[in-house]
């Protein structure tokens, strides 16, 4: 059988730990037999970015914007104990917040659901994914502790110095407050990465706040999504046969426990690190969930949802097995490959990524499992695999399915 050409290439980023294990394992056994794989490799682990000044994660960035589509490995985001165990020059940042700042997007994350691994909220038929702000409100707050009697105001002084005031609370004893922001320009692109995924995906998007409580910050909210849906995505949306749905944040609550799944919730930046937690937990484990970051110009990153899995590794290093769940890893590749396929009209490319997709669940759905989802599944005789098993089982099932 011939390979399946590719004509531009994936942003390809290693990673560290378990995972970057893990990635070679895919790249040999799912993607190099199958694939004329062309990708632009850029050496995340640990090591190299401790070597270029982490120079090479700006650009991996830069070269996501350059191609549109990156496929990233976990990373270790150093500490102190990194410090030493990696003899590090500096305690460099989160990798994922290096590109998110260069990319600036929203992070749509989505279970992968599989029959015998069941979600706990019962009428949940089909992923609901959510799509977290990722800049402001509490995560950029000032606060003061009130030690007594007193006035707090909210004072903004223009460039001319003019002020406007806005009384908070006359205290009389101790207290507490919390000064916070967004930026309109934040929220706008947080919107159109909203409206391009559910168009890209065709599904509903919901989005929630509590603007009748807070009329003017969280109604912003509501009047930036609206606006930017009137005038840029209402026809969209009509031809692909979806719809934008807002609502209060307690009622959005009450209306997901209900529903049966199928679309996009879009949060603030505290309800999405809130939410994401009770849906992903809901759906089973953190290595059986899609990672996508998507900026407002069309980029897309895709990753796992977990880390590097650094307890497995250190077992893996002592030569015990381990029992590593990639089906996350091997799900960030076929996103970015069905996307790259897109962008390049390449039917074959996008086929073969439905293909590993189908032969990942059909596995798993025929009992062969890592051991965390055996834990889990109510498959009462789950075989088991190694993490290399694993991988080879996949194959065997995609070369059936091929
Ligand atoms: P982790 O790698 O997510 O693993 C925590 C635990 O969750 C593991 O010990 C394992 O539980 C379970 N687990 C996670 N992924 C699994 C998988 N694929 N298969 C089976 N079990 C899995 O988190 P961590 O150990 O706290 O962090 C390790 C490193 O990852 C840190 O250096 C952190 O900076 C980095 N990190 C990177 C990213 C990213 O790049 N996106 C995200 C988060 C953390 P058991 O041990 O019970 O089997
Ligand atoms: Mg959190």
């Amino acid at each position: 059988m011939d390979k399946i050409k590719m004509t531009t290439p994936l942003v390809e980023m290693d990673g560290d730990e378990m995972t970057r294990i893990l990635w070679k394992m895919i790249k040999d056994e799912l993607l190099n037999p199958f694939i004329d794989l062309k990708t632009e490799y850029y050496d995340l682990g640990l090591e190299h970015r401790n070597e270029t000044d982490d120079q090479v994660t700006v650009d991996s960035a830069e070269a996501t914007k350059k191609y549109g589509v990156a496929v990233k490995c976990a990373t270790i985001t150093p500490n102190a104990a990194r410090m030493t165990e990696y003899n590090l020059k500096e305690m460099w940042k989160s990798p994922n917040g290096t590109i998110r700042a260069i990319l600036d997007g929203t992070v749509f994350r989505a279970p992968i659901v599989v029959k015998g691994i069941e979600p706990c909220v019962r009428n949940w038929k089909k992923p609901i994914t959510i799509a977290r702000h990722a800049y402001g409100d509490v995560y950029k707050g000032s606060e003061i502790k009130i030690p007594g009697a007193g006035t707090c105001e909210i004072v903004y002084t223009n460039e001319k110095g003019e002020e406007t005031r806005e009384l908070i609370h006359n205290f009389a004893g101790a207290g507490i407050v919390q000064g916070m922001h967004n930026l309109c320009g934040s929220i706008e692109s947080f919107a159109r990465s909203c409206f391009n995924y559910a168009l890209d995906t065709k599904q509903d998007l919901w989005f929630a706040t509590k603007d009748t409580i807070s009329k003017k910050y969280d109604h912003t909210f509501k009047d930036i999504f609206q606006e930017i849906f009137e005038a840029e995505y209402k026809e969209k949306f009509e031809q692909a046969g979806i719809t934008y749905f807002y609502t209060l944040i307690d009622d959005a609550v009450a209306r997901v426990m209900k529903s049966e799944g199928g679309y996009i919730w879009a949060c603030k930046n505290y309800d999405g690190d809130v939410m994401s937690d009770m849906v992903s937990s809901a759906f089973g484990s953190l290595a059986m969930m899609t990672s996508v970051l998507v900026s407002p110009d069309g980029n897309y990153e895709y990753e796992a949802a977990h880390g590097t899995v650094q307890r497995h590794y250190y077992k893996h290093l002592e030569g015990e097995e381990t029992s590593t769940n990639s089906v996350a890893t091997i799900f960030a590749w076929t996103g970015a490959l069905r996307k790259r396929g897109e962008l390049d009209q390449l039917p074959e490319l996008c086929a073969f990524a439905d293909k590993l997709d189908q032969a990942t669940v059909q596995t798993i759905e025929e009992g062969k499992m890592t051991k965390d989802l055996a834990q889990i599944t109510t498959n009462p005789n789950p075989v088991v695999l190694n993490s290399a098993d694993f991988i080879k089982a996949v194959r065997t099932t995609l070369e059936a399915i091929l």
